[in-house]
């Protein structure tokens, strides 16, 4: 079996990130996309599975509002963090950023955006994209 693509990983997703890309995966065998990538499609099985890059708009599906945020977050607290749902179907967690956080509804749009790479080197993975009101 040769497999023209490696298989999707993780840092890619990130490094998609950098490029102001958000990468999902779809199953080529039965279309299902998938955020974070996964090598195996979780409803078919099969590994035949490629980079697709979603829209830049999603609908805010659910919320909470964290007060007592991690370290790296501390200046953002409050803040909110949500599940997006966007137009291909799939959903996501991300920072939802608004300048006033009681302005947020369940099913209004939001709009993709990425943060510039982070300043502390001892967590360079995280995920720069988060999601905010639409202008
Ligand atoms: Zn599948």
């Amino acid at each position: 079996m040769s497999e023209l693509h490696p298989p999707p990983t993780i840092e890619e997703f990130y490094k998609f990130c950098t490029q102001r890309k958000l990468m999902a995966v779809r199953c080529m065998k039965c279309r299902h996309l998938m955020v974070p990538p996964r090598t195996i499609c979780s409803q078919c099985h099969s590994s035949r599975v490629e980079w697709a890059q979603l829209g830049s708009k999603g609908k805010l599906v659910t919320y909470t509002i964290v007060h007592v945020a991690p370290t790296l977050f501390n200046h953002m607290a409050p803040y909110a963090v949500g599940i997006v749902e966007m137009p291909e179907e799939v959903r996501l967690p991300s920072i939802i950023r608004t300048s006033r956080l009681e302005s947020l509804k369940i099913g209004m749009e939001l709009e993709l955006d990425f943060s510039p790479r982070p300043q502390d080197p001892s967590w360079p993975q995280w995920p720069r994209y988060f999601f905010k009101e639409t202008a």
